[in-house]
């Protein structure tokens, strides 16, 4: 389950960010991941509940948004988001080459934003 390194990374860089913004508390976690990451939404929430349990974190909202995947052809350089079913050959809608096309997107996976809740000395 690889899920739990990744939340575990993810931890660290959140506490980083707190402790260089002065933040005690979390309330809200913002994750993208693409469609051909290989992770699994509800095992990375499981990761998170568990690494969190004891930390200021326990209480953040996990939330994670898809991203689909996209492509550019290698043909004609058009860029377009395959249908789900089409994952093996991908005709392109422009000039239907299936061959060469370069992934630009859906291989993502980061933190997009953290919602916190400033400490009582900040304004
Ligand atoms: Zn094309």
């Amino acid at each position: 389950m690889h899920e739990l390194a990744i939340a575990e990374s993810m931890i660290t860089i959140v506490q980083d960010e707190m402790a260089k913004h002065g933040l005690t508390q979390v309330s809200k976690i913002k994750i993208v991941y693409g469609e051909i990451s290989a992770i699994v939404p509800e095992a990375l929430e499981t990761a998170f509940a568990m690494l969190t349990a004891n930390t200021s974190l326990h209480q953040a909202i996990i939330e994670l948004e898809m991203k689909p995947m996209a492509v550019r052809c290698g043909q004609c350089s058009h860029e377009f988001e395959p249908p789900a079913e089409e994952r093996v050959l991908i005709p392109c809608p422009q000039c239907s080459n299936i061959l060469g096309h370069e992934i630009i997107a859906g291989r993502e996976l980061y933190i997009e934003y953290l919602e916190a809740e400033n400490p009582k000395e900040a304004k």
